[in-house]
């Protein structure tokens, strides 16, 4: 059965490359019928931000992809937060060295550092691995007892995996396909630490196999950890799960990986939930009124597509028709324009009714009250929106006369314009049956009999109303404004 994971560090908030991870996981679980899991990774307490975990549970319960089994859900194979699975690696680090297929290392930061400064005077890189075994402080060179010995005095030790010499590794990723690795070129990483925890590439083998996971989709970060990864399988005697590196997210204007701190600076989101720093509160999709079928949808068409052109896609369409191998190998281009227009497209995909139900709370907390048809104005400024946060700027003028004028707008007001205005009162006074369409008509023959040009009518008009030359069909607003009210606006322009 299909088994996947999603399993980030609880170092800050997630940006959207974590999102768009734990997205092509959740797709992939689903498509196959399978299980989407959660695991905290959690063993580098060094860089533990307090709320991280919080955050990305709820930053995944927004978008509508939260895990079948996490922390505090259907714990099938729990814990499922690493640092309280501390117990189990060290066995798995002791097996390793049983095996011979890791050792003790005794190494000080000093000692390192003498041979990396070593290495530069002779203007090579140093690398702890076969090229050095011999020189280093590890139990490869002194005895066992020693080692033993060492240990029971309480020295500080890590424990290293012996990288195999002179092999050729030829893996598979289903989205890069063949890669090559030189295991000479490798080092001997650190898979336990001093502090009595497990590095990452630990912990992260031994609970993917304990936790029984079928296939490790996650960053093209990843990549060059993929041949100490496989390594540890062949070492422990595993099943490998299959892997898929997902291509980088790059940054809209110039070259590199798309940063947390990109958004900030170009003043977009990067991040589902804003996220709070002692530097600042970084913005957040859900707070600049995204919706979280929108940000689903941008997110899968970074890296992905289904073939043909189609762009718009619901979560249950993306299920149907997600596939690991349609992934691109090139990064992506994040498009803050493109992620406006797919909210956009989203927006306008609502009813009225909806939009109308989100539009009274953006007024409730602006102190609007009103009895106008919001559904009404609703459909008559959507086309002009992105999110529903801006449907006050473009409707504003139904609900309170323009306090201003557009100045350049204004230059249409000419010296028989008040004149005019005054004529126009008249005309609407008159009026009895007052929609949109009658005004229409009714105004239209008015200019037509006496022949008055449109614009000098049209354009003053809508001035006086709005404050500017902007908003849908004239004769719409006036009706929705209604009379006593159009007449009113009208007057004071002409004052
Ligand atoms: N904890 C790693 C991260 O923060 C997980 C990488 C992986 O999926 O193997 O992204």
């Amino acid at each position: 059965p299909v088994r996947v994971r999603f399993a980030p560090s609880p170092t800050g908030g997630l940006h959207i490359g974590g999102v768009r991870t734990a997205l092509f996981n959740y797709l992939f679980a689903k498509k196959n019928n399978g299980t989407f899991y959660l695991r905290v990774e959690d063993t580098d307490q060094t860089r533990f931000v307090e709320g991280a975990e919080e955050y990305i549970l709820e930053a995944l319960e927004w978008l509508g992809i939260s895990p079948d089994e996490t922390v505090g859900k259907n714990e099938k194979f729990g814990p499922y937060r690493q640092s309280e699975r501390k117990d189990i690696y060290k066995k798995y680090a002791d097996e390793l060295v049983e095996n011979g297929w890791a050792y003790y290392a005794f190494d000080t930061a000093e000692s390192l550092d003498a041979h990396r400064k070593q290495h530069e005077a002779e203007g090579k890189t140093f690398i702890y691995n076969w090229h050095n075994r011999e020189k280093l402080d590890t139990s490869l060179v002194i005895s066992k007892e020693e080692t033993v010995q060492r240990i029971a005095n309480g020295e500080a030790f890590v424990i290293r995996f012996k990288t195999p010499v002179n092999e050729i590794l030829e893996l598979k990723d289903i989205i890069r396909g063949d890669i090559k690795f030189d295991t000479n070129l490798l080092d001997d990483k650190v898979l336990f630490k001093s502090d009595g925890m497990p590095t990452y590439h630990l912990a992260n083998i031994v609970d993917d196999h304990l936790m029984e996971t079928s296939h490790v989709i996650r960053g093209e970060e990843w990549l060059p950890s993929l041949p100490l990864h496989s390594l540890l399988y062949r070492a422990f005697g595993w099943e490998t799960p299959e892997f898929a590196h997902l291509p980088l997210i790059l940054k809209p204007v110039g070259n590199g990986k798309l940063s947390k701190r990109d958004g900030d600076k170009l003043g977009f989101p990067v991040f589902p939930l804003a996220w709070k720093t002692a530097e600042g509160t970084s913005m957040g999709y859900r707070e600049q009124g995204f919706f979280p079928e929108a940000v689903i949808n941008f997110l899968a068409l970074l890296g992905w597509n289904d073939g043909t052109d189609k762009e718009l896609f619901s979560l249950e369409e993306l299920v149907e028709a997600f596939d690991l191998n349609r992934i691109h190998k090139a990064g992506a281009k994040f498009d803050p324009e493109k992620n406006k227009w797919f909210n956009h497209q989203y927006l306008i995909g609502k009813s009225d009714k909806a939009l109308a139900i989100s539009f009274s709370k953006d007024l409730e907390e602006r102190g609007v009250n009103t009895d106008l048809d919001l559904e009404r104005v609703v459909g008559l400024v959507k086309e002009r929106a992105n999110f529903v946060n801006e449907l006050w700027d473009l409707s504003d003028y139904f609900f309170e006369a323009p306090t201003s004028y557009d100045e350049k707008a204004s230059k249409n007001w000419k010296e028989e314009t008040p004149e005019l205005m005054q004529k126009v009162i008249v005309e609407l006074n008159n009026i009895e049956d007052f929609t949109s369409q009658n005004i229409e008509t009714l105004l239209k023959e008015w200019m037509t009999t006496n022949e008055i040009g449109m614009g000098k009518v049209m354009q003053p008009l809508r001035l006086s109303l709005v404050g500017a030359l902007k908003g849908p069909h004239l004769f719409d607003i006036i009706e929705m404004i209604g009379k006593e009210e159009s007449i009113k606006r009208i007057e004071k322009a002409i004052e």
